[in-house]
Order: C-alpha cells, then structure tokens, then sequence
C-alpha cells in the first residue's frame, strides 16, 4: 500500500498547534467545521489524515476476525463484509462529545440506538435500552475503544486522564473500567505530543501497573478472547510498541485471535498518534464503509483536530 504522503514515520512535527490550540484550549462551543469535503478531496494529495480514522481502520479490518482465533499476521485487511461495529460508533460519538460538548451518556445512547446492531455487549446493550439506567461497574473494554479522541482534544496530560474518566464513568466506573480509558487516550496524547516508546512504555506501566514488558509473539501463543480492560488494553499498546507502522500496529493486534475489533481499534489509535501517516487505501475503505453521518463527525473532528501531514 502507498503511504498517504511523502511524511515519514518520524517526522511527526505535529504542524497542528494552531488548529488545537485555538479549539481545544478555551473548549468553547464551537460548530463543526462546514464540511465540504468529498471523496473526491481525499486523493493521494490529502494533505491532512483525519485523528482516529486508523482506530476506525483497526475495529473494521477487525470485525471479521473477532473470536476467529486468528493467529498471524497475514491476512487480507479488508474483506467485502468488513464493517463498522461499536467500536467506531462509540469512538465518532465520543469525538462528536468532544466537538459539541454533547454529555456522554445521553449522546453514547443515542449513537447506539441509531446504531443498534453493531456487536454491543450485553450489559451495555441493556444500558442503552434504559433512558436512566447508571453506570453498572463495568470493566470490559468499551471504555478504552470508544477514548481516542480524547488524546486529540487536549493540551495538557491531566486534562485527558479527566476526560477519559468522564467518558467512561457513565457506564464503566470499576476502577479498571477507568484505567483502561486513561491508559490509551494517555498513550494516544503521548504520541501525538512526539514522546517517543520508551516514554509512553515507561509512562503507561508506571502509571497503570500494566506489564508491557512483553511481545504479541509470546502473548500470542496463549491468549485468547477477553473483553476486559486489563486484558485487552495492555495488549493493544503492546502491539503499537511493537509495530513499525499503523497496519502493522493493527496486524499484530488483531493477530493474537482475541477481541479482534477492539485491540485493532485500540492500537491503531495509539499507532495513528504515534506514526501519523495512515496508507491512502486505509483512508479510502474506511470512507468507502461509514455512513454519511459518521462521516461527518469524522470530518468535523478532522477539522477541529488537524493532523497535517506535510507539516
Ligand atoms: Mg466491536
């Protein structure tokens, strides 16, 4: 696949303090952006990748492997039936909170029911039948899927680590439930700032308690499916440490045959943040299988989030 632009994995100069200083700093209500943006701009000359679209990229390129107990790397990224599920749903509805100052549970609620068939887990599913049902002490890995863009809209760590709370207290208040969110939207601010992976390692396990003194090679060989945080999260950022680039980040994840969507998801957000350049194709089939209205958060949240790439 052809890398989206000339930027290399390292030159992450982050061109984009402008566009978050400006917008993330006063968090003011700001309207999204008109969007204009058509497929036909999103050729090989895009000059921006939108934040979290390789987080999107890794729950499709996931969603026909999950309990398939894939284990290796070499699979087609995207099949005919690879399609969105609550990963992305629950990512654009979080970036859609953060755009708009939307509260998370009633817009999380919203995005579901519009959204309803699209591989929720029970307890959430019940969730948002509710109109007031409460957080139920949740620690699967919804609340870490859905965080990313919340590594985006800040400028200073302590602030993520609140927001990744307030996004995930609404359902996922177990403390575990909390980490999971903070770890990666933590790790997807990192890199975005251009730590390095010794840093986020050190900062994650330091903070966490995670052990990410592992490789996908070892874990590989006896992991198996598991919808917690703690049992998912760590992996995903294990998978980005040991990546070279954000499909390969997304192949290691979805190559140790566990929740397939959602460690894809999770470790293409952190891998996105960190390399920056998403290949052109990715871009395109996951433009090619959202619908209009998620594509408009997306792009929204593009232009309020900027990731130049020729910066
Ligand atoms: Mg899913």
């Amino acid at each position: 696949m052809a890398p989206a632009s000339a930027s290399t994995a390292h030159e992450r100069s982050f061109g984009t303090s402008g566009a978050v200083d400006g917008a993330a700093a006063s968090r003011e209500h700001v309207e999204p952006a008109t969007t204009t943006a058509g497929l036909g701009t999103r050729s090989a000359s895009l000059h921006y990748t939108p934040p979290v679209i390789a987080a999107i990229a890794g729950d499709i390129i996931g969603s026909v492997h999950e309990r398939a107990h894939l284990k290796r790397m070499n699979f087609k990224l995207f099949q005919k039936n690879s399609r969105f599920t609550d990963d992305t749903v629950m990512t654009l509805a979080v970036a859609d909170c953060l755009l708009h100052r939307r509260p998370y549970a009633a817009t999380l609620r919203a995005y579901g029911r519009r959204y309803p068939d699209r591989g929720y887990g029970g307890m959430f599913r019940r969730w948002l039948a509710s109109d007031d049902a409460g957080p139920y002490q949740s620690f699967g890995n919804g609340s870490a899927m859905r965080v990313s863009a919340v590594g985006y809209a800040y400028h200073r760590l302590g602030e993520v680590l609140d927001e990744a709370r307030a996004s995930a207290i609404v359902t996922h208040d177990h403390p575990e439930g909390i980490k999971g969110a903070q770890a990666i939207a933590a790790a997807v601010f990192l890199a975005r700032k251009g730590s390095d992976k010794r840093a986020i390692k050190a900062y994650i396990s330091d903070e966490f308690g995670y052990d990410l003194a592992r490789h996908i090679k070892q874990i590989r060989r006896s992991y198996t499916f598991d919808v917690t945080c703690q049992g998912s999260v760590p992996e995903a950022i294990i998978a980005f440490l040991d990546s070279t680039d954000v499909e390969s980040a997304i192949r290691l994840g979805i190559s140790l045959g566990g929740d397939a969507d959602t460690i894809g998801c999770m470790a293409g957000a952190v891998a996105q943040a960190y390399y920056t350049a998403v290949p052109q194709e990715m871009v395109d089939e996951v433009y090619a299988r959202l619908t209009p209205d998620l594509t408009a958060v997306l792009d929204a949240f593009m232009e309020r989030y900027k990731i130049r790439l020729d910066a």
